[in-house]
Order: structure tokens, then C-alpha cells, then sequence
């Protein structure tokens, strides 16, 4: 049976086509899988337009065999692998560089170098292929009780990733999250309110759609829907909020209904228009993290602190003593001023 991929050329648009590819080589990897689904996401989307930032290449750019949500049957398998015959897996998308620490300990997903890999995505062919190769350390086995559902193990890796990261966060605050609001009911937001209901979260999903299977999946979970973000302002706070809508302007209100040490996660975007989260932002793993005030203990490494840091440079900060008679003289300053004090 010949190999059929859907691929795109890097970075030229309207080139999505299915043609035949040679068979994967050992060098792919010793496990030969059989693809049964391929999931195709907002990242192929981009890949496919010619915006994705992997992208970039010149006129005789190869074509990548996109593909990153996969499952599929094991082929053929070493019998040391760990894998065999008949097994349902689905891929790792990311491998690590040869670089970095993260990479090195096995967090790929905070590569630090950038040259890592995405099958399907970045410097490697996906999973969008009748058969491919993996290493047996980047597949993982899909129980035959979820079946073909395994084709949502990539995307729902990600938003575990999401989940487990927004409880790490919320941990410094005063209580445990109970309530998740999403905003975008695609597959991540759908997958996001799948996981927030399994981990005991009242969840509200916010989406344009007024009705269709969106609010109906929704509902299905137990948790509620709107497509109007006005209505939520009068209800209780949320704990989390998980943006899956890629829509940079949804995170403004929604970090609005968020209560104390709330939590805000972006999720979805990555796209080069203005309107998208920024890609840095999620690329990086960046946190944008609000803060006021400090506790005692603060107080006494704000001492400790002090104590570090050269004292005259901490003088130098004092640029204007002001009696107490003419205190009112502190509240006018020049640009080129730093701390004012009044003298008793
Ligand atoms: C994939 C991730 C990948 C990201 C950036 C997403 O669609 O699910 O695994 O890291 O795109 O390329």
C-alpha cells in the first residue's frame, strides 16, 4: 500500500496537497505505526496559511508531512521496545535538543535553545502519513478502551499541562481553585472544561456560538455556557480562567472576573496578527502574574535584602529631604528624582 501524507511546502500557502511519500526509514525510529486519525488544529491551519513562525523557508523548501495529533497501530516493534504488534499509540510531538537543561531532564516543553523539534510541525514530519516511525521512548500506548479517541491525547496533553500548571499557581493563595471559566469552545476549550469538570471545577465556557454543539457539549459536561461575557460579571468570581480562544482581546475581561489570586492561562494563539495572544507568550511559557501587597515574612526579607545591597547605592536613592514644615514640597518631582522624604 503506498504512503500517502498530507503535507504542505514551509511557508507558501494554498500547497496543502496528499501525494506519495517513501517509506519511513529505521532512522525515524525502530516502532512502525499504522495511522488510524490524524487531528488537524489551529497549528496546521497556520502551517498550511504560510503564518506559522516554523514557516520560513525559500523557494525550494521541502514539504513537511504535517500531522501532530495522531493514533495509530503498532506495525512492527523490537520485541525490547516495550511495544508490539496490534497496540495503539499516539506520538510525542516535541523532541528535545541536544542543548539544553531542560531538554537534558526531559522538559522539552521549556527548551530553552529553540532547536528542538515538533513532528509535524517544526524541522521533522508528522503523523499525517499512512505509516511513520518513532523511537519507542516518544510513543505513548493508548488503552484499547479509549480506541480512536486516542487521536486526543496530544491535544489533551496540553491542556493537562495547562491544568497542572494553574494549581501549581494558584497555590500561593488563600484557597483551592473551584471555579474554571474558558473562554473559546473549540476542541482545547471543550478539552479544557472536559478536564476542569474530572477535576471537581464548576466550569463556565464562554463561546460566540448561541447554539449548536458547542453549547450543547457543554451543558453535556454539567458545566454552563454563554456567548455573553456581560452576563458573568454579576455572578461569583472565578479561580482560573483558561483562554482557548486564541482572541487577545478576550484576556482583558476575562482576567476582570477573575477573584483573588486568581489565575490566568493562555492557551490558544500563536498567530502573527495583532488580534492573537501573543506567541512569545505561550511559547515561552511566560507568566504574567499579578501582585499587592506583602505578608509579615516579606517584611523580614525586605530587611534581609536591604542589608544585602550596597548602602551607599540605597542612599543614592534618597534624592531630597524635605522639612516638615514645607512637606507638601515632596509631592511636586522632577523626572530626575527618586524617592523624596520629610524630615522629622
Ligand atoms: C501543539 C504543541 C506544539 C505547539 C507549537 C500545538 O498545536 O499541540 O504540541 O508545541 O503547537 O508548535
Amino acid at each position: 500500500m503506498t504512503n500517502l501524507a498530507m503535507s504542505v511546502v514551509r511557508g507558501r500557502r494554498d500547497t496543502a496537497a496528499t501525494h506519495a511519500v517513501p517509506e519511513p526509514g529505521p532512522g525515524e525510529g525502530s516502532v512502525l505505526v499504522r495511522t488510524l486519525l490524524v487531528g488537524v488544529c489551529g497549528t496546521d491551519l497556520h502551517l498550511v496559511g504560510g503564518t506559522h513562525r516554523a514557516s520560513a523557508s525559500g523557494p525550494d523548501a521541502p514539504r513537511l508531512v504535517l500531522g501532530h495529533e495522531a493514533v495509530g497501530l503498532v506495525v512492527e516493534a523490537p520485541p525490547t521496545s516495550g511495544f508490539a504488534p496490534g497496540q495503539l499509540v499516539t506520538g510525542i510531538v516535541r523532541r528535545p535538543c541536544a542543548e539544553c537543561a531542560a531538554c537534558a531532564r526531559g522538559d522539552w516543553d521549556f527548551c530553552t535553545s529553540g532547536a528542538y523539534t515538533e513532528r509535524g510541525i517544526k524541522g521533522a514530519d508528522g503523523f499525517g502519513r499512512t505509516r511513520w516511525r518513532s523511537e519507542p521512548a516518544y510513543l505513548v500506548p493508548v488503552p484499547d478502551r479509549l480506541g480512536e479517541l486516542g487521536v486526543l491525547v496530544e491535544p489533551m496533553s496540553v491542556v493537562c499541562k495547562a491544568l497542572e500548571t494553574a494549581f501549581y499557581v494558584a497555590r500561593r493563595g488563600p484557597s483551592t481553585p473551584a471555579r474554571l471559566l474558558v473562554t473559546g469552545a473549540g476542541p482545547i476549550g471543550l478539552l479544557a472544561a472536559a478536564a476542569g469538570r474530572d477535576a471537581g471545577l464548576d466550569v463556565t465556557v464562554l463561546d460566540r456560538m448561541r447554539t449548536g454543539v458547542k453549547p450543547d457539549l457543554v451543558t453535556t459536561l454539567g458545566a454552563a455556557y454563554t456567548d455573553d461575557l456581560g452576563t458573568l460579571a454579576d455572578g461569583p468570581r472565578f479561580d482560573l480562567a483558561f483562554e482557548c480562544s486564541g482572541a487577545a482581546g478576550l484576556i482583558g475581561p476575562a482576567t476582570a472576573l477573575l477573584g483573588q489570586a486568581g489565575v490566568m492561562m493562555l492557551i490558544a494563539g500563536g498567530a502573527a496578527d495583532p488580534g492573537s495572544v501573543p506567541p512569545m507568550l505561550l511559547r515561552a511559557n511566560a507568566a504574567l502574574v499579578g501582585t499587592v501587597n506583602a505578608g509579615r515574612r516579606h517584611y523580614a526579607q525586605a530587611v534581609d535584602t536591604l542589608l544585602r545591597v550596597d548602602r551607599s547605592w540605597l542612599c543614592r536613592l534618597l534624592t531630597r529631604r524635605v522639612p516638615l514644615t514645607s512637606w507638601q514640597s515632596a509631592l511636586d518631582r522632577d523626572d530626575d528624582e527618586v524617592k523624596v522624604v520629610v524630615e522629622f
